[in-house]
């Protein structure tokens, strides 16, 4: 997992992460059920969000790869 080691936003170190249920925002065929991990700045509150690595095989399987 690559994480930035500082906020881009505020170039604060400290993050906080979960794994969550994307809803309906990931809801693409063998996608249903994937997670996301949330990476939030403790600082400034900005948030990443991740597919959770052990689904990225499954997003180079459906979606579409940008040249
Ligand atoms: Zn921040």
């Amino acid at each position: 997992m690559v994480v930035a080691k500082s906020c881009t936003e505020c170039g604060n170190n400290e993050h906080f992460s979960k794994e969550v249920a994307p809803g309906e925002l990931l809801p693409v065929g063998g996608l249903h059920g994937a997670k996301y991990r949330v990476v939030v700045c403790g600082a400034c509150g900005f948030t990443r969000w991740f597919v959770a690595e052990r689904f990225l095989a499954l997003v180079k399987e459906k979606f579409e790869a940008l040249q």
